[in-house]
């Protein structure tokens, strides 16, 4: 049953594209533009009028965690040291319930939609006795929530008795890591054409340091082997270099490369320490940037090789990543965070309002290797955001994309996902949001009291 998105307000897609008259979406694909003051060639059988709604592509949050919003706010250090930071919250996440999970992913998944994101990433990476299933409770929440979802699969195999910062009861061993792994990517992972998939698994070690070297290459010839994706954390502090030299003997891309990370395959979050020539390395392999605006502002290390690494090919996509940085989950806000950084440090060569938006769905989709979501066109997933421009700060003389970009961050009116309405008039169907807000505050009581 086709729908006629009829004459918005605004609506973002290439430049030189005329969707002014709206969009013909069919079961969950996008089938026509139609030009302003046009009618659709195609028959519908519905329609909506959108002459309130500035529709934009549903965004792509390309890396978050979601079980650390139940810590949002706790034991925060005043240099954000990722050291510190751990110890003290990994002793509570050692004492994550199922239910826990459940009640965290659920909330964050809503506080995503409702901001107009339609695909998320977890990286889920403490498995606690009683834990083994997370991914597979987190899939159940996405399925429920028909929210498309990639979960990365995290690791950890080493904990405090080998000298690293995790306890011990967090970390799994390499027969359990792996083994889970392969069971999660057969289960979900479609092979092939991936057009349309809901729920997609990556293997995604938390970070080359708190893995053995043979957990890295092993994990990356089972992503070879599976077809499926790499993503873990890197370049986070100042001092890895000196780190993996110590450890390692090798420099950080290096070590990437020696393990077979260093690939089209593979997407990290959270870099920040790269030099010039090693921007250049990963344009040459296709490797890609999952960036986190908000975590760099509040760790006061924000990068200035953003240009540079678009123009050397590196894909950038941008991530909320701020429940553990105790922000909130809107990607809208981390496209007007990473406007004003860039602004700040590049001046008038910065990305336009425009370009910084396009990295958070089409750059963000290069991150995850999908074709099929990320820019409203013709054959493309209907993931759709609408946002309504009827506040006093907008003006209606102007752009609608650009006041939406640039007004300030806002809440979706209406979400679309594989052509399902999950939002409409600013709220979530079938989520009991104000239920929903107390269960998890008592489990986050819960586990930040005891
Ligand atoms: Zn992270």
């Amino acid at each position: 049953m086709a729908i006629w998105i009829k004459n918005p307000l605004g609506i973002f897609v290439d430049d030189g594209v005329d969707a002014g008259g709206g969009l013909i979406v069919d079961d969950a694909v996008i089938t026509e533009l139609v030009p302003a003051g046009r009618e659709p060639s195609s028959t519908f059988s519905r329609w909506l009028d959108a002459s309130d709604h500035v529709i934009v592509p549903g965004l792509i949050n390309t890396h978050h965690h979601y079980y650390q919003t139940l810590t949002r706010g706790f034991g925060v250090t005043a240099k954000y040291d990722p050291a510190p930071w751990r110890m003290i919250r990994d002793p509570i996440w050692s004492r994550l319930r199922p239910s826990d999970v459940r009640l965290a992913a659920k909330l964050t998944m809503c506080e995503l939609l409702l901001s107009g994101c339609t695909t998320s990433v977890n990286h889920h990476d403490v498995f606690p006795k009683g834990l083994k299933h997370a991914i597979d409770i987190e899939a159940e929440v996405a399925t429920d929530l028909r929210m498309r979802a990639v979960f990365a699969r995290g690791s950890m195999n080493l904990s405090i008795k080998d000298g690293s910062l995790p306890p011990d009861d967090i970390v799994q061993d390499n027969w359990a890591i792996l083994t889970d792994s392969e069971r999660l990517v057969k289960k979900h992972n479609l092979l092939g054409d991936r057009s349309g998939a809901m729920i997609e698994i990556v293997l995604a070690p938390c970070s080359p340091l708190l893995v053995s070297s043979e957990l890295m290459r092993a994990t990356a010839v089972m992503a070879e082997h599976l077809e499926c994706r790499l993503h873990t954390q890197f370049a986070q502090t100042e001092d890895e270099d000196r780190l993996f030299k110590e450890r390692f003997r090798l420099s950080p891309l290096d070590y990437l490369e020696e393990h077979g990370w260093l690939s089209d395959k593979t997407w990290i979050a959270h870099g920040v320490h790269f030099s010039d020539a090693d921007i250049r390395r990963f344009g040459s392999a296709g490797t890609a940037i999952a960036f986190c605006p908000t975590a760099h502002w509040v760790r006061g290390s924000y990068p200035s090789w953003v240009n540079d690494a678009i123009a050397s090919g590196v894909p950038i996509g941008l991530a909320v990543r701020s429940s553990a940085a105790n922000a909130s989950s809107n990607l809208m806000r981390e496209v007007r965070l990473f406007l004003q950084h860039q602004r700040s440090s590049r001046g008038r060569v910065a990305l336009t309002h425009r370009e910084a938006f396009r990295l958070a769905t089409e750059g963000s989709a290069r991150c995850l290797a999908r074709a099929d979501i990320g820019k409203i066109a013709v054959g493309k997933q209907a993931d759709l955001a609408f946002f309504k421009l009827n506040e006093q700060r907008c003006s209606a003389g102007s752009d609608p994309v650009t006041n939406l970009i640039l007004s300030d961050e806002r809440l979706a009116d209406r979400v679309m996902v594989a052509g399902r309405w999950l939002v409409e008039n600013g709220k979530l169907s079938n989520v009991d949001l104000p239920k929903l807000k107390e269960a998890r505050n008592k489990a986050a009581r819960r586990l930040c009291m005891t």
